[in-house]
């Protein structure tokens, strides 16, 4: 069992986990609004851990910014969320990661006219066998729900997604559908019902292609809010209890 499944409840919401029971003031199911969710290293950028000491290293996976521009220009909101486990190990600090966070986001900004609604940070160490101790760590879905929750996003019609499948359960787990960009980064594979991609795509220009056309449609995609889809095992109630152990990952 993880830290974060055994906490008690007096030191760990599960409000945190439960995005239907807090919406924005003023919110109504009908204006929340559908966002894409990205992972950081091997999605939205090259890993390289240079660029932590030296931001001008930094340089996007090909045809991100493109992808993101028509995206954003589509009225999807952009998110992302990364695990900086490096913060807790002391490998780099909180000001460093914001260095580098502010260069990706002026990148963007300039390059690209393409502005994030947010960036969401993990900055905790997983447990010693590689599991998230936190409720944020992806797998774990808290960076996404918490953020839905400050922008009023509509987790039901938005997508998680990442180079790694703890990212579409992540995704998953958060009411949202889950795609991998297959860029090398998943090298374990370990499969689940809530660790199964919606869909896989190679390269950023067909995943845009995929998320643009799922969007106009006006339909949810995949996914659908968890407690209103009964048998159907590969939409099961992202209950915290069953989160399998998950690999350690940055
Ligand atoms: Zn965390």
């Amino acid at each position: 069992m993880t830290a974060w499944l055994d906490a008690p409840l007096t030191t760990l919401s599960l409000h945190d986990l439960d995005f239907s029971r807090e919406r924005p003031p003023g919110s109504s199911r009908t204006s929340l609004r559908p966002a894409v969710f990205l992972d950081k290293d091997g999605t939205l950028v090259v890993p390289d851990d240079a660029t932590i000491h030296d931001p001008s290293r930094l340089r996007l996976m090909p045809g991100a910014g493109e992808a993101l521009a028509r995206l954003s220009a589509a009225g999807l909101t952009l998110v992302l969320v990364t695990n900086e486990s490096g913060i807790a190990r002391g490998a780099f600090t909180r000001v460093q990661f914001a260095r580098l966070q502010g260069a990706l986001l002026r990148r963007l900004k300039d390059e690209f006219g393409v502005v994030l609604a947010d960036v969401a940070v993990c900055p905790h160490a997983p447990d010693v066998q590689g599991r998230p101790a936190c409720l944020c760590r992806k797998p774990a879905p808290g960076m996404l729900t918490r953020a839905a929750r400050a922008h009023g996003l509509d987790l039901a019609r938005s997508w998680m997604v990442g180079d790694l499948l703890d990212d579409v359960e992540a995704g998953h787990r958060a009411g949202a559908t889950g795609l991998l960009l297959d860029t090398g980064g998943e090298t374990v594979w370990r499969r689940s019902p809530l660790r199964e991609p919606a869909g896989v795509f190679s390269d950023w220009p067909s995943l845009a292609d995929h998320l643009l056309r799922e969007a106009a449609s006006g339909s949810a995609p995949m996914s659908t809010p968890m407690d209103d889809v009964p048998g159907d095992p590969s939409r099961l109630p992202a209950t915290i209890a069953s989160l399998a152990p998950a690999q350690a990952q940055a």
